[in-house]
């Protein structure tokens, strides 16, 4: 596919062809399934300052929690009680749990549970990522977030774009399953950073591609902003379906928050991935990274039932496998 035809099924040139082909990539590997991962958000305190982000360093409106093992392990249980078979465990950048602490954690989880777990907790050291794979952690979501050096650099304050690119290939290294991607409509972004975002995800072959629209959160410098465009959004996961047959997709829940039933269209034109949260509901709240993120008309929203039923309407099926990536498997054969 040209760069051009690329912006073509972007802008909505062809949006039937696009979601159709998509849908059709997506049922040769994965037939109809719809892989769960129960997420636990289990710290909302962040030392990052994000412009982008509702748990940023510099807001002072919220509310802050930390949860302890025991709560981390019950969250955990009931993800495993209700048949799912990976959790995610994700927070803001919280240097309170120290690298032993979190490998204590995954160490307790695997200990009692047979699950893969997934953790998406910002960038560490390598130290600390082999720590927690030794542990028994599986897989590792990181998004690069924008591929326009100019944005990255005003909405990420004191970081730097290629020390989380170097995150993304350390994590590689150390056998992880890797995720990354980016959010879509994010202030100083254009259709062309989409453009090279989609070229360049596809060239670092990732087991798993998060994608959603940019929210615009009102206790951050980026209120007022539009947000990003859903439409858009699902073109993206179409392409990078067709792009990337084996990718696990999933459809976020960003997408609810942009526009209500979005996270069910996500399923229809690629996407193969849901993440019911199981974060404990006096907690939930707290967890707003965006608007809508885990609110109160949320929570049934993002519960398992609600996601169950919506998983079929969408016409497709629950699938209770751990969901390993087809991509991951195949390499092994290779070596
Ligand atoms: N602290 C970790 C994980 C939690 S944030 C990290 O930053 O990697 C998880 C994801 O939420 C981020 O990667 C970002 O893409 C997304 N996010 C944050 N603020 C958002 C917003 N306002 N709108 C949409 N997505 C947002
Ligand atoms: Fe922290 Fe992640 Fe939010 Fe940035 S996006 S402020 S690192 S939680």
């Amino acid at each position: 596919m040209t760069d051009a035809e690329i912006r073509e099924y972007l802008t909505g040139k062809n949006d039937g062809e696009l979601f159709a082909t998509a849908d059709r990539v997506r049922r040769e590997v994965f037939n109809t399934d719809v892989y769960l991962r129960g997420i636990i958000e289990f710290s909302n305190h962040c030392k990052q300052d994000c412009l982008y982000c509702g748990l940023r360093r510099n807001n002072r409106s919220i509310v802050r929690y930390r949860l302890c093992m025991d709560e981390i392990l019950e969250c955990a249980g009931d993800i495993a009680r209700s048949g799912i078979s990976t959790i995610v465990l994700q927070t803001g950048e919280d240097p309170f749990y120290s690298d032993a602490a979190i490998a204590d954690i995954i160490s307790a989880i695997k200990s009692r549970i047979d699950i893969a777990i997934t953790l998406s907790l910002g960038e560490r050291e390598k130290g600390s990522y082999k720590l927690w794979r030794d542990a028994g952690a599986d897989r590792y979501l990181i998004r690069l977030e924008s591929f326009n050096e100019k944005s990255y650099s005003q909405a990420r304050p004191g970081t730097n774009r290629q020390e989380r690119l170097n995150c993304l290939e350390t994590l590689r290294d150390l056998d992880y399953e890797v995720g990354s991607g980016i959010m879509i409509g994010l202030p100083g972004d254009s259709i062309d950073d989409v453009i090279t975002a989609i070229r360049k995800l596809t060239v670092m072959h990732l087991h798993m591609i998060g994608m959603g629209p940019f929210v615009a959160h009102n206790q951050t410098p980026f209120a007022g902003e539009s947000n990003g465009n859903v439409d858009m959004v699902l073109r993206a996961y179409a392409l990078m379906r067709i792009l990337n047959p084996m990718a696990n997709i999933p459809s976020t829940s960003a997408m609810e928050s942009a526009r209500p039933g979005g996270r069910m269209r996500g399923l229809q034109v690629g996407a193969n991935v849901i993440m019911p949260s199981f974060t404990p509901k006096r907690v939930k709240e707290l967890y707003n990274i965006y608007p809508g993120k885990n609110v109160q008309q949320d929570i049934d929203e993002d519960g398992l039932q609600s996601v169950l039923t919506m998983i079929e309407k969408a016409g497709y099926n629950v699938s209770w496998a751990r969901g390993d990536s087809p991509l991951k498997a195949n390499e092994k054969c290779k070596m």
